[in-house]
Formats: structure tokens, C-alpha cells, sequence
């Protein structure tokens, strides 16, 4: 999560008058050259991706499910869903490995997605479905529910894999601080004072399955 990627650097200096120039920076995008061409940028396009996947996903639901009637609780569904094609390494408490970052031999425990994708993902389609005309009231990417929800995704593979997620506080003397709205002020209340519930006790994901189930 770095304020400063996504920044266009000061070479632009054609102006072109891309349609894509108010893009809000993505939060997990390396900071790349801003290419010359009309394409739009891997942000841009991986949101369009990102949005047709979430779109197709409601299509095939059962019962059908269109955006309008789409809850919080159907995102987790959704980033539930995409567990099955997730390629991150996440032990059980019993695995021998749990905890482990780089475990030294295969193990039988299942492959999730990351909870660095599932965050940018979210941010991604938050913005794709205000950019499609949904009001940021009735944004079901920006539920409660959801923002628990990749919580505990984050602090249980925190555990499991031995890593830790809160390692985003690095000095860049040479970048004066932005403040980014949409991700910062996210991020910070993803940090924020609602963190503050028992760290030994794991907490079963209580509350954002529980929502789930009462829909
Ligand atoms: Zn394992």
C-alpha cells in the first residue's frame, strides 16, 4: 500500500485529454511509467476485468441476484467464491507449517487468494461501481461487513503464513506525503480504532458470516 503509486509522473506533459486522467490510484499497482498511447492504464483495465468478473458472478448466481439488491454480504460470498482460484498457501492451525512464511516441504492445506488481492479488489470494484452510476451510499464493496471481513482474512493469514501485514509504515524521505482520499483515509480506518478487540483469542469470523447467513 504505497500513497504515492499510481501517481502520473511529471513527464506527462502532453496533456492528452484521457478520459481516465481522475483515476484514484491503485493501492497494491506498482508506481509504472504512464504510457503515451490512448490505452487505458493496468489500473483502468483491470478494474473493467475486475467489474465484468463481479457482473458475470451475479449473473450466474442462484437465486439471481441483480446490483441493485447486492449486499455486503454478497461480496464476501463473492471473494469466498474466488478462494477456489487463489494460489497463496494459507496453514491450518494443525499443519506443521502454520506460521511458517517459506514452509520447508508440501503440505495438504488449501490455496486462497491473498489477502493483498482481495483488498485491492475491493478497492477496485468500490470505484467501478460508483463510476457506474451506483450511489456511494448503497455501495455494497464499501459495507461494514466487508471491511471486517478482509480484517480477519488479514489478521488469520497474518498468522498462518507468518507474515505481517502492518510493515506499510516505511520512510520515502524523497516523496512529500499525498494524501490519496480514497485509500488513506481507508486505510487508516481499516487501523483505525475498531482494531481494538482481543489480539490472542482468534476471533471466528463471527460477524461477517453471520451477516452472510441471515441473507
Ligand atoms: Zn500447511
Amino acid at each position: 500500500m504505497d500513497p504515492g503509486a499510481g501517481e502520473v509522473p511529471s513527464t506527462a506533459s502532453e496533456a492528452a485529454p484521457s478520459s481516465s486522467s481522475t483515476e484514484i490510484p491503485a493501492p497494491a499497482d506498482q508506481p509504472g511509467p504512464v504510457p503515451s498511447s490512448p490505452q487505458p492504464s493496468r489500473y483502468e483495465s483491470q478494474k473493467r476485468r475486475d467489474w465484468k468478473t463481479f457482473l458475470q458472478y451475479l449473473r450466474n448466481h442462484k437465486p439471481p441476484l441483480s446490483l441493485q439488491r447486492c449486499s455486503g454480504a454478497h461480496v464476501i460470498e463473492f471473494l469466498k467464491y474466488l478462494d477456489q482460484f487463489g494460489k497463496t498457501k494459507v496453514h491450518a492451525p494443525t499443519c506443521a507449517h502454520y506460521g511458517l512464511p517459506s514452509p520447508p516441504a508440501p503440505c495438504p492445506c488449501p490455496l486462497r487468494q491473498a489477502w493483498g488481492s482481495l483488498d485491492a479488489l475491493i478497492g477496485r470494484l468500490r470505484a467501478a461501481y460508483e463510476e457506474s452510476g451506483g450511489s456511494p451510499e448503497s455501495n455494497p464493496f464499501a459495507a461494514r461487513a466487508v471491511r471486517i471481513y478482509l480484517r480477519e482474512v488479514r489478521e488469520a493469514q497474518a498468522k498462518a503464513r507468518g507474515i505481517p501485514y502492518e510493515k506499510k509504515k516505511r520512510k520515502r524521505p524523497l516523496i512529500p506525503k499525498i494524501n490519496t482520499g480514497a485509500s488513506s483515509s481507508a486505510a487508516a480506518e481499516a487501523a483505525g480504532p475498531a482494531m481494538t478487540r482481543g489480539e490472542g483469542s482468534s476471533p471466528p469470523v463471527s460477524s461477517a458470516v453471520g451477516e452472510e447467513s441471515r441473507v
